[in-house]
C-alpha cells in the first residue's frame, strides 16, 4: 500500500425540533436535531467516510448499518473509535483531518475547540491535525431554509510503521 492515502466524506442530516443536536463529538444548545438512526452526529459520519474513503474501504453505512439494532441511538464518537481501529488494523494512522459544517443556525464558534479536542483524543492525534469549521449558506437551500445539516470532510492518513 502507499505511504499516504487521502479521503474524503459528505453526510446530511435533516433537522428536527426536540431533538439533540450532536456535532463532533460536542452537545450543541440548539432548538433542533439530527433526525436519525444514531445520535445524528452528522459530522462524524462524514469524518468517518472521509477515513474509510482513504482507504477504500466502503462507508460507515457497510461497517455500521444503519438497519442494525446495535447502532439505534449510538454515540457516534464510537463509530469513530470504530472506524479508527479499522485504519490502524490495515497498518495506517491520521496525518490530518479538515472538517466543514453548513448549518444556519445556531452559531457554532462557542463549540469548535471542544470539537476539535474530541476528535483528535478519539483519533489519537493532536488537536493541531484536526480542523472544524462551520459556515452558513446565507440562507440558501435546505441548510439556509433550517432543513438539514451538512458537512464536508478530508482527512490524510500516513502509513505508520511503529
Ligand atoms: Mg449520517
Amino acid at each position: 500500500m502507499e505511504d499516504f492515502r487521502i479521503g474524503n466524506g459528505y453526510d446530511v442530516h435533516a433537522l428536527a425540533p426536540g431533538l439533540t443536536l450532536m456535532l463532533g463529538g460536542v452537545k450543541i444548545e440548539s432548538p433542533v436535531g439530527c433526525i436519525a438512526h444514531s445520535d445524528g452526529d452528522v459530522a462524524i459520519h462524514a469524518l468517518c467516510d472521509a477515513l474509510l474513503g482513504a482507504l477504500a474501504l466502503g462507508d460507515i453505512g457497510k461497517h455500521f448499518p444503519d438497519s442494525s439494532d446495535e447502532f439505534r441511538g449510538i454515540d457516534s464518537k464510537i463509530l469513530l473509535s470504530g472506524t479508527m481501529d479499522l485504519v490502524k488494523g490495515q497498518g495506517y494512522a491520521v496525518g490530518n483531518a479538515d472538517i466543514t459544517i453548513a448549518l444556519q443556525a445556531p452559531k457554532l464558534a462557542p463549540y469548535i475547540q471542544t470539537m476539535r479536542e474530541t476528535l483528535a483524543g478519539i483519533m489519537g492525534v493532536s488537536v493541531s491535525a484536526v480542523s472544524v469549521k462551520a459556515t452558513t449558506t446565507e440562507r440558501l437551500g435546505f441548510v439556509g431554509r433550517g432543513e438539514g445539516c451538512e458537512v464536508y470532510a478530508v482527512a490524510l492518513l500516513y502509513r505508520d510503521s511503529r
